[in-house]
């Protein structure tokens, strides 16, 4: 039987795209190799969004020339957002290197697919697995028409695109039906789903028709633009029992100035009021948000309004990384990198730590609560899952059921996790 490997790196998105990668494979009858040294098909799913992550996926390129050297037979695929629309470069850069295929270009992977003697990737049908998971993610629009000036994601994703809501709806059941639990939808911008389709449809739409299917416990979306977060979808979120109390909502940075500069399109004041109309309509949310220090230009004081926001609003958790220039966009094109590599690093260290101090009280606060939790698996011996907050929990006790919601007892806290036992 031959045999598939892939490599992840990146976002939500590029998970969900080697999910139905692996899939489709599954399908065609190959199983999953422990490594890329005993398969037939390594397939590399990339992330260019910073450099660093670049630098990881050429690490891996480059290691895997020698095993191409001496069993030539062996096929290497790229795709992920390092491939763009003329991947000529890179056949040049890596000629060890197959096939590449630009994310969500199945066309591509079939027809090497069925030159391979695999029948044709079936985009639909391949996006359910076959072993089942608990939790899924369910792309609903791909693509970003956004342009924040920093951002590579819309030059290599290309357009927004929302699925259409009854294949979306149609996947959902099919994956309920084969045990799952929990859905993730996902969008670069999901909050604008439905915007460029002919239907007049919306995600609080979506959620709402979501919120019916039976055997399903519960339902996130993720990522939201704060200038799509309408008035619908917050009440959506509200109301809909299935749906978790959850967002996540970026800022990327709490200076009026940076945020023009990344072409945002608000400022830290109207997502201060986006904050208060979230917090005031749905008790209890938890939020989180991304945030970029050391974009070109960005002063020490400007630095200290993003430390301030995050003071402030107390975020549950919040992604923090150092600007990378990245090639095609306009801030790499007309703004010069200026700050040095050891002062973006100081300041990111700077916010980590800062959120790492709120989160700890934040989550300190649970200490002695029960908390509802959707169970996952196991590791290190512990049951772990997750809150409708969106909380990691490691938990004893027996009633551990993969798929259940158990209620916990929460013993000891950290910035990171939750430890309890089940009641
Ligand atoms: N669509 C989401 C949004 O609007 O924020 C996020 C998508 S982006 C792929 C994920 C995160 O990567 C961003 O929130 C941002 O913080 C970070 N990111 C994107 N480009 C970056 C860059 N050039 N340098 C550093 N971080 C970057
Ligand atoms: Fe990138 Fe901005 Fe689109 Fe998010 S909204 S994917 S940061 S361009």
């Amino acid at each position: 039987m031959r045999r598939y490997y892939i490599w992840t790196i990146g976002c939500q998105m590029n998970k969900a795209d080697s999910q139905q990668v692996a899939n489709y494979l599954e399908r065609a009858g190959l199983s999953e190799a422990r490594s890329a040294g005993e398969a037939d098909l390594i397939v590399l799913n990339s992330c260019v969004v910073r450099e660093h992550a670049e630098t990881k996926v050429v690490n891996k390129l480059n290691s895997l020339r020698g095993l191409k050297k001496s069993r030539p037979e062996v096929t290497i695929a790229l795709t992920g957002c390092m491939v763009g629309s003329q991947p000529d470069h890179l056949k040049g850069r890596f000629p060890w290197v197959d096939l590449f295929f630009r994310p969500q270009q199945w066309e591509v992977l079939s027809k090497w697919g069925e030159a391979w003697g695999l029948p044709g990737m079936d985009a639909e049908e391949d996006l359910i697995p076959h072993t089942p998971c608990v939790t899924a993610y369910v792309p609903v629009i791909h693509g970003c028409d956004s342009f924040c000036s920093y951002c590579i994601v819309p030059y290599r994703r290309g357009r927004a695109r929302s699925r259409n809501p009854d294949e979306i709806l149609r996947h959902v059941q099919e994956l309920v039906q084969h045990g799952t639990k929990e859905v993730i939808l996902l969008g670069q911008i999901v909050d604008a789903y439905g915007q460029d389709l002919p239907s007049e449809v919306d995600l609080a739409d979506l959620l709402a028709a979501l919120n019916r299917i039976e055997g399903l416990l519960r339902i996130r979306f993720l990522t939201s633009h704060p200038s799509y977060m309408s008035r619908r979808l917050i009440s959506a979120v509200a109301d809909l029992d299935k749906v978790c109390e959850h967002i996540s909502l970026p800022i990327q940075a709490g200076d009026n100035g940076i945020l023009a500069a990344m072409k945002r399109g608000y400022t830290r004041e109207q997502y201060g009021e986006l904050v208060k109309e979230i917090r005031c309509t749905i008790p209890g949310v938890a939020l989180s948000t991304d945030v970029i220090v050391g974009f070109p230009g960005e002063t020490n004081e400007q630095f200290t309004r993003t430390l301030e926001v995050l003071e402030r609003t107390r975020f549950d958790k919040v992604h923090i990384a150092a600007y990378s220039p990245r090639p095609e966009t306009t801030a790499a094109r007309n703004l010069k990198d200026d700050l040095r590599p050891e002062e973006k690093e100081a300041r990111r260290a700077q916010a980590e730590s800062l959120q790492n101090r709120i989160a700890a009280q934040i989550n300190a606060a649970l200490l002695g609560q029960t908390v509802e939790v959707l169970v996952e698996g196991q590791q290190k011996g512990k049951w772990c899952g997750r809150t409708r907050g969106d909380k990691l929990v490691f938990f004893t006790g027996n009633a551990g059921v993969i798929g259940r919601l158990v209620n916990v007892r929460i013993e000891k806290t950290s910035a990171h996790a939750l430890q309890g036992v089940a009641d």
